[in-house]
């Protein structure tokens, strides 16, 4: 079966004509004006593929525009708009308005309007289509980093995939931290902050959907590099460090998606400004690797060793 990426490869990706860039990055973008360019994404939450049936509608609600926003964080570009189109089984008074205020909450939180969307009788399908903007030419591309550009990530990753673990029976955690990983998972934050303060410091970006080995796969395929990540210094947390299933934790690490970090490239000497701005936003950014000429993205060990892994990131068909 050929993967996602190649089924879109295949079928759906012609050059962009009157876009500035179409198909295969976190969002399209269009020149309105002299000065702005309007980023658009969309994606859909499936019932059975996302997120289990009787999951909390207020915490889905949430999820449902977390998701877009965070690739226009990705994008580096401030989230304006959306539209909503929903698949509803029944219509469910309790649900709709728990779902509603979760949505709604998050867009007052980024002041994000809502503008339209469609309604439907339909197997549970949760779609959000997203409007930005970025001053022309700003926009963090997937296809822009550099030969010894850092490699860089936000907060902590795995968790999300550490609270998947645990529903499915792979691990047992204590139930404060299960709970704490569940809040990963089920209420990502965007990183809409830092993908602002990143505009004209980071050279690349993508947001972490499918997991790092993956997504970072794509800074590299598009900018025609390689990547090389060092295994110790990709953050965590406590939890997951000591996980006593070694194959569990590395996997969480470097395949576990539904992070929504984000993982950009820089310049060296943009180490100081970078390290500023996660101070003060109060996000935590790690280097944890360096782009270099090549292809594909090599994990090391603490000994400098390419780590022999079979770990691969998340993808719907392949
Ligand atoms: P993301 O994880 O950032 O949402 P995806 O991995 O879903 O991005 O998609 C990769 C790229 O392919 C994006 O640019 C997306 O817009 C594009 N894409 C996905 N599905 C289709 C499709 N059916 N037709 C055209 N483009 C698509
Ligand atoms: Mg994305």
């Amino acid at each position: 079966m050929p993967s996602e990426f190649q089924l879109i490869a295949r079928y759906f990706t012609r050059p962009a004509r009157r876009a500035v860039l179409g198909v295969g990055d976190d969002a399209a973008l269009f020149r309105v004006g002299k000065e702005m360019e309007l980023a658009v994404s969309t994606d859909m939450l499936v019932s059975g593929t996302h997120f289990v049936a009787d999951a909390d509608p207020r915490r889905l609600g949430h999820k449902t525009l977390a998701v877009n926003l965070s690739d226009m964080a990705a994008m580096g570009a401030r989230p304006r708009w959306a539209l909503l189109a929903l698949a509803l089984p029944e219509a469910e008074p309790a649900w709709l308005r728990a779902f509603a205020a979760g949505f709604l909450a998050l867009a007052d939180a980024h002041d994000v309007e809502l503008v339209g969307g469609d309604t439907t009788r339909g197997p549970l399908n949760l779609c959000v289509t997203i409007f930005g903007e970025v001053p022309r030419g700003r926009a963090l591309r997937r296809d822009r980093a550099r030969v010894g550009d850092d490699v860089w990530v936000s907060g902590e990753l795995g968790n999300a995939a550490l609270a998947l673990a645990n529903q499915q029976g792979r691990v047992r955690l204590p139930a404060a931290v299960a709970a704490r990983c569940l809040r990963s998972l089920d209420l990502p934050q965007p990183r809409v902050a830092l993908g602002l303060g990143l505009r004209g410091l980071a050279n690349a970006a993508i947001d972490i959907s499918d997991g790092l080995a993956a997504d970072l796969g794509h800074i590299c395929e598009r900018s025609c590099l390689g990547a090389d990540v060092w295994l110790g210094q990709i953050p965590c947390s406590k939890a997951l460090a000591k996980l006593v299933d070694r194959s569990v934790a590395e996997q969480a690490l470097v395949a576990g998606g539904d992070d929504y970090e984000l993982c950009f490239t820089a310049a060296v000497k943009r180490r100081a400004q970078i390290e500023a701005l996660g101070a003060r936003i109060g996000l935590p950014v790690h280097r944890i690797g360096a782009m270099r000429k090549g292809r594909g993205v090599r994990l090391l060990d603490p000994d400098g060793r390419v780590y022999d892994h079979q770990i691969r990131g998340f993808d719907h068909f392949g």
